[in-house]
């Protein structure tokens, strides 16, 4: 029988619980792994290492590509970053699969519809990339990066995930309606994509209907593919149909390393209680298993959480309350207890091995045949009325070979004025176009402008090209701009 080598890491709060419940349960049903236990979160902060996460667990992972990680507390304040999201970026685990099932014996507000969905997370991009600024005093910002390849990447990823578990269909869940060139970027990479998978039915849909229909109808779900922060929020509300963050697992999925760790965090005020619900992290050690290849042992662990849950035996306080509530690791030994027994009326699934779609390692994804550079936005500090800003930056533009085309004010138009009742802030985007297009911005004309600007006693953060990129804009208009 081959062993596994994989890192172990046991995590804060209720994380050495959940975990000791998992390992315990893989180590019931035969499967060999050696467990290399290193460390992460809170404890590592507290040692002064500001990613919470020290190299020999980097090293660890890195050797054995695969880890079980209890959860990790992010410490509130400045500085430090998610230890979480920090090893989820550093190993381009870019896929984070999140799937829920109703289980009988849990009482829901769904109890007995056939739920059975997973949510396919963008894991790396998206405004949880954590790229921001304080543009004023008063204005910060937050940059929303979403790439075609990165895009590619989660969509086909969704589309083996659905081949791995025979799922129908994939519908994608954006806000291409609103942000038009980044959400929009993963509407048409799934349009475009979808087609090399034609026994599985693709849809598109706005991400907040989406909301409303998982709350609805959300026997209608298969396999959902969203972008991180939407994907994020999802999933939380996805958990909640099928009793809660107690029972939703998830993987991180990378080409060359996976990640399986539960969905909820450490739940402090629950550590060393023996009180949590395992569940979670043991769906997580499932869909580990899978990963592995150990299809048996997962649906031997599998039956007998369905059998413990149906039963009513010794379930988790989050199910039946504190008084009835078995502790977690009587919970946990009910279900060994439980191994070789089948769920009655439970359909099952036959997983596969997920095919992890491949990709070439070029940076350079789109390759435009053309694309030239008509202006810029000029993104400036300005403790006035939009009035007075607009003639300094039309002064300050005169006979340089640009010409101011409009201010908004957190992208409304407001100069020159529309008659719309925007409150301003002091943080402006300044359009100018160039009087001839190029292939690039001329640093001199920048310079002088940027002078003339800063002289008159506007303050500038920031610029960004306004471009086109095989004639279509590679930009959006602000509201009201014609
Ligand atoms: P949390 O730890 O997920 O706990 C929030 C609530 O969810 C708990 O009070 C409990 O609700 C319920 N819950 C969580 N896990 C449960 C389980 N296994 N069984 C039953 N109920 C469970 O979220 P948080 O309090 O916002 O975050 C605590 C720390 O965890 C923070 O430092 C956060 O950054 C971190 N975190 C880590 C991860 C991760 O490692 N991936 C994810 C999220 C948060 P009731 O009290 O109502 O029973």
């Amino acid at each position: 029988m081959k062993t596994h080598h994989i890192t172990l890491i046991p995590g804060d709060g209720i994380g050495p619980e959940v975990i000791d419940a998992t390992r315990r349960l893989i180590d019931a049903a035969g499967v060999r792994i050696a467990w290399d236990e290193v460390h992460a979160g809170a404890s590592v902060f507290r040692k002064g290492i500001a990613s919470g996460v020290p190299r020999e667990t980097i090293d660890s992972i890195s050797r054995t590509r695969l880890a079980l990680k209890g959860p990790l507390e992010t410490p509130v304040g400045f500085g430090e970053k998610s230890a979480n999201v920090t090893l989820r970026k550093l190993f381009e685990t870019y896929g984070n699969i999140r799937p829920v099932r109703m289980l009988k014996g849990v009482p829901t507000a769904y109890s007995g519809r056939p739920i059975d969905l997973v949510i396919v997370r963008e894991n790396v991009e998206d405004l949880y990339a954590g790229i921001e600024h304080q543009q004023t005093p008063g204005v910060a910002q937050c940059l929303k990066l979403i790439s075609r390849k990165g895009c590619e990447k989660i969509v086909r990823l969704a589309f083996e995930v659905a081949r791995a578990q025979g799922r129908k269909s994939v519908a994608c869940a954006t806000k291409a309606n609103i942000m038009k060139l980044t959400e929009g970027l993963l509407k048409r990479t799934f349009e475009d994509l979808a087609p090399d998978y034609p026994e599985i039915e693709s849809w598109h849909i706005i991400v907040d209907n989406c909301a409303h229909q998982l709350v609805k109808k959300p026997e209608q779900f298969d396999v959902i593919v969203t972008t991180n922060m939407n994907g994020d929020i999802l999933s939380d509300l996805t958990s909640a149909l099928v009793g809660g963050l107690g029972f939703a697992g998830s993987a991180n999925l990378g080409t060359d390393v996976a990640i399986f760790e539960a969905v909820h965090g450490s739940a402090p005020k629950y550590a060393g209680k023996d009180v949590i619900n395992p569940t979670a992290m043991i769906f997580s050690g499932l869909m580990m298993l899978r990963h592995i290849g150990e299809f048996d042992a997962a649906r031997t662990i599998e039956d007998a959480i369905e059998v413990t849950l149906a039963e009513g035996l010794s379930v988790p306080r989050d199910v039946v309350g504190d008084a009835r509530a078995a502790g977690t690791r009587a919970y946990t030994d009910a279900i060994i207890a439980n191994f070789g027994r089948q769920p009655a009326d439970v359909p099952t699934r036959q997983h596969h091995p997920i095919r992890m779609p491949t990709f070439n390692p070029d940076p350079v994804s789109v390759r435009p045949a053309s694309r030239s550079t008509i202006g810029f936005d000029l993104f400036t500090e300005f403790g006035g009325q939009p009035e007075a800003l607009g003639p300094i930056l039309e002064n300050a533009a005169s006979g340089l070979g640009c010409r101011l085309k409009m201010i908004s004010s957190r992208g409304t138009k407001v100069y020159p004025p529309t008659g719309a009742m925007t409150d301003y802030v002091d943080q402006w985007r300044c359009r100018f176009t160039l009087d001839s297009p190029a292939d690039d911005l001329n640093l001199s004309l920048l310079a002088r402008l940027l002078a003339a600007v800063e002289s008159a006693g506007v303050r500038w953060m920031h610029f960004e090209k306004l471009q086109h990129f095989d004639g279509a804009p590679g930009y959006t208009k602000a509201q009201g701009e014609d």
